[in-house]
């Protein structure tokens, strides 16, 4: 049984719990982080707290605690769950103000609430996943237009998940105005003619810690990229996909709604980046 955190307290699993009166259960008022574990440490734990501050400042939402404390925090529910491989989410809410209002309360009388749980993981290099690569379907990004906020509102995604699986796929990438935005839980990248493509930071997309360290890697290993827009139909022409997560790293995609790619396989580009990323994060996990 995992121990969870729950506003101070260090409780088994099943005795943890929030008020019904919490305003992310009742408005999906509320944000997250997700921070891989890898050989027990923390990776890129600075670019998820910046984030997390970035999501509560948009959202005028109180912070439940400073970046130092955070920090000591993850690595105490790494440590008394065991996590060698694996991640610890992190869950912040507007509180509970007693009752249901729309409006938010007053944040000197409702503390925000905060959780955090962990999960365990398989070791990167045994990931089957990696080695088969992603099938994806396109659907119609119809999720509100703050996509830069981590809020907990998952439903889409969980729906767009749901579509996919029945499609025979893995994932689903959404498309708006003809373009990919980003997939439902990491964000998207093309290989065109040894060019990595990747949409640009807006309020369209999540700004992905993955996705920023990939962009550092890849100047460091003097590959070009491009941080633009592509269409359905120009990823369906690539070299390569893939996609990029806290939690999925860099991971191949073999196919785009029906077409595949690279013979239906994990690319050369795409495999060397999941390489790359792997070694740099356990060089500087915390
Ligand atoms: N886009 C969306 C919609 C996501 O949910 C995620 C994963 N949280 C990402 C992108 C990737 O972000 P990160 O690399 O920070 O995990």
């Amino acid at each position: 049984m995992r121990t969870v955190y729950v506003n101070g307290q260090w409780l088994p699993e099943d005795q943890a719990t929030v008020s019904v009166f919490d305003r992310g259960f009742l408005m999906a008022d509320g944000v997250y982080e997700v921070t891989t574990v890898i050989d027990g440490k923390l990776v890129d734990f600075q670019g998820h707290v910046a984030r997390l501050e970035r999501s509560l400042a948009e959202l005028d939402m109180p912070s439940p605690a400073k970046a130092d404390e955070l920090l000591a925090l993850h690595r105490e529910i790494v440590a008394r769950n065991g996590v060698v491989q694996g991640r610890v989410y992190l869950q912040v809410t507007r509180g509970n103000p007693g009752d249901r209002d729309f409006t938010f309360p007053d944040p000197a009388k409702t503390a925000p609430t905060l959780v955090m749980f962990t999960q365990m993981a398989a070791a990167p290099e045994d990931s089957a996943e990696a080695k088969r690569g992603l099938k994806v379907i396109a659907i119609p990004d119809i999720r509100w237009h703050r996509r830069d906020i981590k809020t907990v509102q998952l439903l889409y995604p969980s729906m767009g998940k749901m579509m996919a699986k029945k499609a025979g796929a893995d994932d689903a990438w959404f498309i708006e105005d003809g373009l990919v935005t980003e997939g439902t839980s990491n964000n998207a990248w093309i290989v065109r003619g040894g060019k990595l493509v990747t949409r640009g930071l807006s309020h369209d997309i999540l700004h992905g810690i993955t996705r920023a360290a990939v962009l550092r890697y890849a100047a460091e290993a003097q590959l070009q990229v491009e941080e633009r827009s592509f269409t359905l139909t120009e990823a369906q022409a690539a070299d390569e996909a893939f996609v990029t997560s806290a939690s999925a790293f860099v991971m191949p995609v073999v196919e785009i709604d029906g077409v595949p790619l690279c013979g239906g396989r994990p690319g050369p580009v795409a495999t060397r980046l999941r390489e790359i990323y792997l070694e740099e994060s356990r060089k500087t996990a915390i």
